[in-house]
Parts: C-alpha cells; structure tokens; sequence
C-alpha cells in the first residue's frame, strides 16, 4: 500500500474537527453482498423499471409478482455479518475519530457491528411498514405472506398494503437524507468507503463536502477532485489506516 498516500490521508484525519463517513455497496462485498453491477448483484437479478415506487403504487400486485427474486435477494442479504471494515469504523466511531456514517446500503451492516450513529439513507431490511395507516412489521413477516403467496402482502390492522422500508427506484429519500447533507456541510473531512458515486442523489454529496477522501477499489468521477483516493480493499485500507493512527497515539 502507498505509504506516503496513508500518512496523507491519516493527518487530514487526524486533524479533522469532524469527519463523516459515506458507505457504499463496496463496503459490504467482503460481507459476501454483491455490489450493484457485479455478476449475480441486483441489475442482474432484477429490472429496476418494475422495482419502483410507480409500479407499486399503480398496481402492487404486478409489483409483488415481479419482487420475487428482489426479496430472494434480500433474504440474502439479511443473512450477511459484518466485516472487518465495518468494525473499524465502529472503533473509529467510539475513538471519536469519525462522527457519523451516512450508508446507501440497505443491509444493516453497520448497526450490526455496532456503530451508533448511522444514517440510512437508502432504508434497511429489518422493517416494512403499511402504505396505509403506516404500522411497522417485520421485513421476514412481509417476505414469508410472499413466500406464502399473500400478493399483495396486506395489514392485520387496516387492510392496507405493505411494503419494505427501503428506497425503491424513482422514489425521494427518507427525512435522515437532509440531515446527511447538513452532517456533511458540517464536516471537514468526507471519507466515502466503497462506492461508485454513481447513485444520484446520495453519490453527489462530495459536492457538499468541503475536503474529500475516497477509499474505493476502481475508479470513480469524483476522483479527480479528491484530497486522496486509495485503491484497495475497503478493509485494508481502514484496517492500515486505524492501526497507524492507534500507533501514532501509542508513541505520544
Ligand atoms: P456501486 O456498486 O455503484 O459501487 C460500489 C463500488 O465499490 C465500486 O466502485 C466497486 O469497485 C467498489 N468495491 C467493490 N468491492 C470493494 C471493496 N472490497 N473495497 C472497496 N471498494 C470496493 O455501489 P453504490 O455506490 O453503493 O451504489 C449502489 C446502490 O445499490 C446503492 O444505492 C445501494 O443502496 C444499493 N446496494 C446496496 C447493497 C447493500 O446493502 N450491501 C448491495 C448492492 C447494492
């Protein structure tokens, strides 16, 4: 690893007031989870022209029909542990090193390692809620009525229809979007860990940042006006990383 670019990245770390973290796909593909374009990831499982909040609101029993194999994948998903770069930044966080993850990831990854302050920003598996009168139920309650061939999956309470709590193609960001944007205007340091930028409105938030690093395996646009970028493993490069700085405080 380039060690003159991790002495650069570890001082603007270190001498950030506060550094917020965006997660990607990329993060959790050492989990197991493919990212969106790799084989056998979510383009190749599913059209996005049908997985959206339209097709669903207009008729979810089509909707439901067509999300077999989106809730296959996300059956998968819920399965998954966290890896090595999930525990860093959760040591990170404690440290007080990092202030707060902003994920696109819907795999709750982050909150199983046990980071505190994370803002989803693309929804989560652990819940779906009722279109309707809005009552919460479990994502593997939703799935099973599915499984079970209850399409659409309705409400015990109200009769209305159920869906996942994640964002769907097409659809506005959840509220904690608008405070991800202003944890960032906040910060000093930006390090996005494993994501292509590519997902708009999320991907843009770099523009809002005033210093950016990116920890990602491949290339992405915003590169060039990065302050440094690491082409690695996500969990070596935080491992590398954290284990530096740990030492650096070791010999103060
Ligand atoms: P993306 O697939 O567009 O980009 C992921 C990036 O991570 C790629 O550039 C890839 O080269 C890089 N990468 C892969 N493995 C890596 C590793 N071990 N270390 C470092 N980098 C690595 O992902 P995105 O930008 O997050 O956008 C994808 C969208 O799909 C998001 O909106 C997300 O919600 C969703 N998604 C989520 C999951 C999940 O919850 N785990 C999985 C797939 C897709």
């Amino acid at each position: 690893m380039n060690k003159e670019k991790i002495r650069k990245i570890i001082k603007a770390i270190t001498g950030s007031k506060k550094t917020v973290v965006l997660t990607g796909a990329g993060i959790s593909t050492e989990s197991g989870i493919p990212d969106f374009r790799s084989p056998g990831g979510i383009w190749s499982r599913f059209d996005p022209a049908v997985m959206s909040a339209e097709v669903l609101n207009r008729d979810p029993a089509y909707f439901y029909r067509k999300a077999v194999p989106m809730l296959e994948f996300f059956g998968e998903i819920a399965d998954k542990k966290p890896n090595p770069a999930h525990f860093v930044l959760r040591d990170m966080e404690k440290d007080r090193l990092i202030s707060s993850i902003i994920t696109q990831n819907i795999d709750g990854l982050h909150t199983k390692a046990g980071s505190e302050n994370v803002y989803e920003v693309h929804g989560s598996l652990r819940e779906g809620y009722c279109m309707t009168c809005g009552k919460r139920v479990s994502f593997n309650l939703l799935a099973d009525r599915v499984k079970n061939n209850e399409i659409p999956p309705t409400c015990e309470s109200c009769g209305g229809i159920l869906r996942p709590d994640v964002v769907l193609f097409g659809e506005e960001l959840p509220a904690c979007f608008n405070i991800a944007v202003t944890e960032v205007e906040s910060s000093g340091l930006l390090l996005i860990v494993g994501s292509s930028l590519e997902i708009i409105p999320v991907g843009s938030l770099p523009d809002f940042a005033g210093r950016y690093i990116i920890l990602n395996k491949g290339r992405t646009l915003y590169d060039n006006g990065a302050y440094a970028t690491l082409d690695e493993k996500a969990g070596n490069s935080l491992k590398v990383i954290y284990n530096e700085i740990k030492n650096i405080e070791k010999r103060l």
